[in-house]
């Protein structure tokens, strides 16, 4: 791959849109320059030029928290409460998964996600029965259909759950670091991050998040968990433990400056002093909050304490869309209402959740348009009547568009959704395999 100079009409850099620029990325997939193009091309002459003639780049957008195999399903569960969706829907089809559908799931879920212009995502992954070849399996389907993915393996151990996830604190211990050095001897580390995560205060005994913690120090990755998704979790740990889930989860030691707590509906002021001492981030998933009816994060909140704030669609059955635009929008709209006030949060917020904010958070380098990070990018056509009247700003983008607007997306330089269509390989089978999934 030689090195390539790109012309779109405009691009998003660091927060800002640029009109007409040029961007050098060389044959790693890394952005080296930022400049006009005429003076790229007069400096690189032996780069490739590339015309996004009446396009718009974007930074690849980053999904924090993610479970790919929930795709399947999409349509089974609509409308019930949580605890009757995870008992009647997902406890029993979590059961019957084989390993090949457990890939071909991801597959599903990270093609849906690719084409929304999300680039990275972080998988919360529990089906744990077969140690790490099943973990394994959606590693590869990262890699097959083209996506980062930061493998979030969790540390399960409540007795309610099926047997599949659940370990004791070694077992998932043991089986952790296995995964790290079977996901290095199949080379598949260039796609995927390995990251733990104990469930959640209600799915994780304190032994169990010590061994995640543990686990954590050993390989210095990131740790992600579940806390204050529902009301139910917080009175019963009120009942329970006399602490509140935030409180809990500090004195288990699991928040910190590279731990993620995904959801963090239902906290109080002291929960939000914990986590911005504790320099943890927060995985706001505002459409499949809605879906469930946790409740409303106080994301504005968190915001004035700087607590940094990323956004996921959570399961592809709990949003039910894969798209961080999407949610982007989701999470400013719901800020607005719950305040009354419309100038309470803005959009080039809520693109930086999406995109830099999460990248920071996750330890990535990409999520900004700029020299030294990987070429993960999202092309968006200006011509989309959703993009319409232009020129296209930021608001247009968070507000606006439309998925149709979305052309083509790279990852590390490599154009991985080209006119809304896999590059990486051939869908078709795995569509007629997933159409009737349902019924067979
Ligand atoms: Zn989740």
């Amino acid at each position: 791959m030689r090195a390539t100079i790109y012309a779109p009409d405009a691009a998003v850099v660091d927060g800002r849109v640029l009109r007409n620029p040029g961007l050098l990325v060389d044959d790693r997939g890394v952005i080296q320059h930022l400049d006009n193009v005429s003076a790229l091309t007069t400096e690189f002459p032996e780069a490739t030029p590339v015309s996004l003639s009446g396009e718009m780049l974007l930074p690849g957008t980053i999904n924090g928290h993610n479970h790919a195999f929930q795709v399947l399903m999409r349509g089974m569960g609509e409308d019930l409460d949580f605890m009757r969706w995870r008992s009647q829907v997902l406890y029993p089809v979590s059961e019957r998964l084989t390993q090949q559908e457990i890939y071909d799931s991801a597959r599903l879920a990270y093609w849906d996600m690719l084409r929304h212009g999300i680039t990275a995502v972080a998988d919360f992954f529990y089906l744990n029965d077969q140690g790490c070849e099943n973990a394994l399996a959606i590693a590869r389907a990262a890699r097959d259909v083209g996506i980062r993915l930061l493998l979030a393996r969790t540390f399960y151990d409540w007795e309610g759950a099926p047997l599949r996830y659940r370990e004791t604190p070694q077992a998932a211990h043991d089986n952790t670091l296995l995964l790290a050095k079977r996901l290095s001897q199949e080379n598949l580390d260039p796609w995927v991050t390995l990251h733990v995560a104990p469930h959640s205060p209600h799915g994780a005994s304190k032994e169990m998040v010590e061994s995640a913690v543990a686990t954590q120090k050993e390989l210095n990755t990131y740790l992600h968990i579940h806390v204050a998704e529902g009301q139910y979790e917080r009175e019963a740990m009120l009942s329970r433990d006399g602490q509140t889930p935030i409180q809990w989860c500090q004195a288990a030691g699991a928040l910190g400056e590279k731990s993620l707590a995904i959801h963090a509906v239902w906290t109080d002021e002291n929960d939000l002093e914990i986590l911005r001492q504790s320099r943890a981030a927060v995985v706001h998933n505002p459409a499949s909050n809605m879906i469930l009816g946790d409740g409303i994060a106080p994301v504005i909140e968190m915001l004035r304490r700087d607590i940094p704030v990323l956004l996921g669609t959570d399961g592809g059955c709990t949003n039910d869309r894969h798209s961080i635009f999407d949610d982007m929008r989701m999470a400013a709209l719901l800020q607005k209402v719950r305040m009354t006030d419309a100038s309470v949060i803005d959009a080039n917020t809520v693109f930086a959740m999406g995109t830099s904010v999460a990248s920071h958070a996750l330890g990535l380098n990409g999520g900004r348009l700029l020299p030294g990070e990987s070429f993960d990018a999202v092309s968006v056509s200006l011509d989309d009547p959703s993009l319409l009247p232009g020129p296209a700003n930021l608001g247009h983008i968070v507000y606006a568009m439309a998925d149709t607007a979305i052309k083509s997306v790279y990852v590390g330089g490599e154009r991985v959704i080209h006119e809304g269509r896999p590059t990486r390989f051939d869908p078709n089978p795995l569509i007629q395999w997933s159409r009737n999934w349902q019924t067979t």
